[in-house]
């Protein structure tokens, strides 16, 4: 498959691998930010090839991941209330305080995983005497399709349809990470599909102000190792600027269609992270022109707050200061069948690739 199949050619990935080998003379730390990126250097087994010199850090960029344990309860709330809660996949299994959206489906709730925000409209025009929320978790990457989805039910007239929205944007948090005392990252690896809607600008006064390399990076074998190589590369010149590895899918400008939805809809506003906390004008919150469309106003569950599970050090993870397996929990109490944190539940959770991938090498 064009754009697939050569990005997981064995010879070229060497190729990169041994590049990076002859290139570095220091020990480098670098994060990938996205957990779609971890998943692929773990699954893939570039973290025992690359050599000891070079440490990955695993960043936040997994949506479940962040989504606050309060939003979770918010959406349960609608659910246990007769209204109709639309989601994607990957959040139904994540534990809220006292339980999951799927369990809460168990218990009768009328919950609905979509494949788009769309579907949920669609579902709101077809029950015009129910309540119907989508449930809008998500970085950058999804936040056009929901933007959308609140434009179409503006112009149907749609009174019943809402969104519970919990939108993150990457450069506040790779910001935050990079103010946190204990930081030891050198490198960044952006994120290739948030830049594929977002274009690669505003990493530009990030790269000058930390000194710190950022390549825009793909998610198959050659693109990471390609990204590395590109970021050990400017770290041994002591260079620190932004490049764009993932060139077939990113333009610095982003997607300007996309773009054009996004800021119609929604405006920049401080956002909650799970294991966190508060970042300011770290997410997205509704426009006033569309805030009949926020599910938190409407059905007045703005005050839920419930406190984080102790025993899971997801904030940690999430922002590169522990490893998965550095977890007391990992494995043990915590494990894909009974998860403790959403990192152990999500398909881009950093829980979760260890529990699946990972070998006793990694494990160090
Ligand atoms: S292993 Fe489980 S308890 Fe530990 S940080 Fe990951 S999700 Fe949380």
């Amino acid at each position: 498959m064009k754009y697939l199949t050569e990005y997981r050619n064995l010879e070229a990935t060497k190729s990169y691998l041994k590049l990076i080998e002859t290139t570095i003379t220091k020990k480098w730390n670098i994060m990938e930010i996205c957990g779609g990126q971890t998943h692929g250097l773990v699954k893939n087994g570039i973290l025992e090839l690359l050599p000891d010199k070079v440490q990955m850090i695993h960043g936040p960029g997994c949506p479940v991941c962040v989504t606050p344990l309060n939003l979770i309860d918010k959406a349960i709330e609608l659910l246990e209330n007769g209204v109709i809660v639309c989601s994607f996949g990957d959040m139904i299994r994540v534990p809220g305080s006292k339980k999951s959206l799927l369990e809460a489906k168990a218990n009768g709730g009328d919950l609905r995983i979509l494949y788009s925000p769309i579907e949920a409209v669609k579902i709101a025009r077809n029950n015009p005497d129910k309540e119907v929320v989508f449930f809008a978790v998500g970085f950058e990457t999804t936040a056009p399709a929901n933007a959308l989805s609140v434009l179409h039910a503006q112009k149907e007239g749609l009174k019943n349809y809402s969104i519970l929205v919990s939108h993150v944007l990457v450069p506040p948090a790779m910001e935050a990470i990079l103010d946190d005392k204990f930081c030891t990252i050198n490198a960044f690896l952006g994120a290739g599909h948030v830049c594929a809607i977002m274009g690669y600008k505003e990493y530009y006064p990030l790269a000058e102000k930390y000194k710190i390399p950022i390549v825009i990076t793909g998610f198959e074998p050659l693109d990471l190792v390609q990204g590395i190589y590109m970021a050990v590369k400017q770290l041994e010149e002591g260079i620190h600027t932004v490049e764009n590895q993932y060139s077939r899918a990113v333009k610095e400008e982003g997607n300007l269609a996309a773009l054009k939805v996004i800021n119609q809809v929604f405006e920049v506003g401080n956002r909650e992270w799970r294991g966190i906390g508060e970042i300011p004008n770290s997410g997205y919150v509704l426009t006033p022109e569309f805030k009949n469309f926020d599910a938190e106003l409407k059905f007045g569950i703005s005050n839920i707050k419930v406190p984080e599970n102790p025993d899971c050090i997801a904030g940690q993870i999430l922002r590169g200061i522990k490893k998965p397996y550095q977890c007391s929990q990992f494995g043990k109490t915590c494990n894909p069948s009974n998860p403790l944190g959403a990192p152990m539940v999500s398909s881009e959770g950093a829980c979760a690739a260890y529990y699946h991938f990972s070998n006793n090498a990694i494990l160090k």
